[in-house]
């Protein structure tokens, strides 16, 4: 099986515990507008990698990864090619290297078994999903993302539900997610998860914005500053990352 990659990182730190390889799948079927990698929205000029491909070159770096570390796949939205991601975790799993995936949870549709059955069967080869949560509001997410977030969030009740250990990220941006009363709105539904290992804040940032110039597309954040350093503190004091008190 063939997979469409976008392109490989050896020594990641930030996607997942410890090093980690880091494989980006092509295709999302969402629009984020912070984006900071539209080429990954579609599969032209993937490469094209099979299972055992990867597999070797995981194994290859395996000494560095250590029982923290492993491998991450993300995108794109990388569950839109989640049969090649249940084939490569499935190899991995024979010779225990820890496997995460980075995913909007888009994919999970609660309504389709055949959907399930397949999360299903991911899940017995994944060890934690870093969910990317974009906004707790479904119309807010409509307009930041182009698509609903019930998808998303029964997913994350999902993987509660299945002892599945997840972290939820979610990515500050002024004036669409950087607002307290959806803050706290997050905070509650989050507090209703049992498997939620770590929250990351994500400062919103602008170094995407010469890909959509290289791309002819124009950037749809334009003149959104980054947050401060204060704003993030208190984003992060709502979301129970840190003590209210530090
Ligand atoms: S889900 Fe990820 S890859 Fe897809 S548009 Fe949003 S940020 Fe970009």
């Amino acid at each position: 099986m063939k997979g469409l990659v976008h392109s490989i990182e050896t020594f990641g730190t930030v996607d997942g515990p410890g090093i980690r390889f880091v494989l980006f799948l092509k295709g999302c079927p969402l629009r984020c507008k912070y984006c900071h990698n539209p080429d990954t929205w579609t599969t032209t000029g993937a490469q094209e990698y099979n299972v055992e491909d990867i597999v070797n070159r995981v194994l290859k770096y395996k000494g560095y990864y250590g029982d923290k570390g492993g491998i991450t796949v993300s995108g794109g939205e990388p569950l839109v090619q989640m049969d090649f991601v249940i084939e490569l975790f499935k190899e991995l799993k024979k010779h225990n290297i820890n496997t995460a995936v980075d995913t909007s949870g888009f994919m999970y549709n609660p309504n389709n078994e055949e959907c399930v059955r397949k999360h299903e069967e991911l899940n017995k080869y994944t060890d934690l999903f870093l969910l990317d949560i974009k906004h707790i509001d479904n119309l807010e997410h409509i307009e930041l993302t182009g698509v609903p977030n019930d998808n998303t969030l029964a997913f994350a009740k999902y993987l509660s539900d299945n002892n599945k250990d997840m972290w939820i990220r979610h990515v500050v941006v002024p004036g669409i997610t950087l607002n307290d009363e959806y803050l706290i709105k997050l905070k509650e539904f989050i507090d209703t998860l049992k498997t939620v290992k770590k929250i990351d804040v994500l400062p919103y940032h602008t170094m995407g914005e010469v890909k959509y110039n290289n791309l002819g597309i124009e950037y749809p954040l334009k003149g959104v500053r980054t947050p401060s350093k204060e704003e993030i503190i208190n984003v992060k004091k709502i979301l129970g990352v840190i003590k209210n008190d530090n």
